[in-house]
């Protein structure tokens, strides 16, 4: 099994938009591109709204039937590990395994001799074809990297292992994740970490390094934009030169978690791959959810009013709600509106705070960020919030649909 080129995350908490999220990108691949759609979901997800992997591969398929889809796609069982995977093994065809958590855990003596004695050639001053300066590879650098890296990249040969006896060789993706922590990988960490996992049998066709810069959910990157262009860079020359070094499946690419929203980055991105002819996977999640409350305001009426409902139970469990993204949220508490200024907003007004228009006087990234992080509110209020999806499914199918198409498609592939 092989993925795409260019492949797109649509994550999307409540299955009810996979058939928006398939249009814009249909409407996408008119233009002549392949984009394959993929649905992931994580653990943390389904538990938060109580939902199941068989969900998430039905709007898929379903998607897929009634929109009289041709292509290739697939299903992501998101940020799995050892623990968690075992109910994603029927439904996905797509892992990601996160060993996020074992970077920086133990390895034996053993392993890291070994590991150091295996990269006796690269040392010194080594340079990676197309990129401007060498790099400088000493025994301390390798052994540092050896003592982040080798407890990880084991766990993901253990998980990749299992899901072979599970599901057969061939018959999945694999993708590893390593962005949920505090700092960046660098490039030169990046291709060592290639090397183990090729070392260890993991035929990863997708890698999400941590990027530098903040990824924040559902707004725009923040960070120094050269630095991220000459580090994305890097990293596509490490995989290029890691498929041909290191015999890593060729289709091998980076994959962009957070994702969506990250506007000033999507032309620098584009910009790379094109010049080297990559393909690119994104995960962009949270971003459907939103228009969700985005279309019911559109809506008016009782769409509008549970609009208003879902953020003023969200800032009423503002701490609650945001402890677990803490890392990748920054929320001015100073700027949030009250729940009475909310509730006297128009439908407009309501849109326009919500929806990611750059430079828009009334959006707010702080409303918008909230928002973001509190799904678990319109979960618990149950089929009050699915009745509503469906009471509106047309305007809120259009918002989904335009948000990825307008506001994310073309940016990144150049529409
Ligand atoms: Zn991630």
């Amino acid at each position: 099994m092989k993925l795409g080129k260019f492949s797109i995350g649509v994550g999307d908490r409540f299955s009810h938009q996979g058939k928006a999220q398939l249009r814009a990108i249909m409407k996408a691949n008119e233009s002549g591109l392949e984009i394959n759609p993929v649905w992931n979901k994580s653990n943390r997800e389904h538990t938060y709204v109580h939902s199941e992997p068989i969900d998430t591969r039905r709007e898929a398929d379903e998607a897929v039937k009634a929109l009289g889809y041709s292509g290739q796609y697939f299903v992501d069982a998101d940020h799995i590990n050892l623990s968690t995977v075992d109910r994603f093994i029927e439904v996905s065809d797509f892992f990601t395994l996160d060993v996020a958590s074992f970077i920086g855990k133990d390895s034996s003596e053993e392993d890291v001799n070994a590991f150091l004695d295996s990269c006796k050639k690269y040392m010194g001053s080594f340079q990676i074809p197309g990129m401007k300066e060498p790099l400088e590879i000493t025994k301390e650098l390798l052994e540092e990297i050896a003592h982040k890296f080798l407890a990880a990249t084991q766990q993901a040969s253990d998980i990749y292992q299992y899901l072979v006896k599970a599901k057969g060789e061939g018959n999945f993706i694999t993708e590893v994740s390593m962005d949920e922590v505090e700092s960046p990988q660098t490039p030169v960490e990046l291709l060592f970490i290639l090397k183990m996992l090729a070392d260890k049998g993991v035929p990863a066709q997708t890698i999400a390094p941590k990027f530098t810069g903040r990824f924040n959910k559902g707004v725009d990157y923040v960070g120094d934009l050269e630095q991220f262009a000459k580090e994305f860079e890097e990293d596509v020359l490490v995989l290029d030169y890691a498929v041909k070094e290191f015999g890593l499946p060729e289709e091998l690419k980076l994959s962009v978690h957070s994702g969506s929203d990250k506007f000033s980055i999507y032309p620098i991105m584009a910009e790379i791959i094109n010049k080297y002819d990559k393909g690119l996977h994104l995960k962009t999640a949270g971003t459907t959810w939103l228009e969700e409350v985005i279309g019911l305001a559109k809506a008016g009426g009782d769409g509008l009013a549970l609009a208003k409902k879902i953020y003023a139970n969200s800032l009423n469990r503002k701490d609650e709600l945001c402890a677990p993204y803490a890392d990748v949220i920054d929320i001015d508490g100073s700027k949030l509106p009250t729940i009475e200024e909310v509730n006297g907003w128009s439908s407009e007004q309501y849109q326009n705070a919500l929806r990611h228009i750059p430079g828009h006087p009334e959006y707010n990234p702080n409303f918008r960020q909230l928002i973001h992080v509190a799904y678990a509110v319109a979960a618990e209020l149950g089929s009050e919030y699915i009745n509503m999806l469906e009471k509106y499914e047309r305007v809120i199918g259009g918002c989904v649909e335009e948000n990825i198409y307008e506001r994310h498609l073309k940016l990144l592939f150049n529409l």
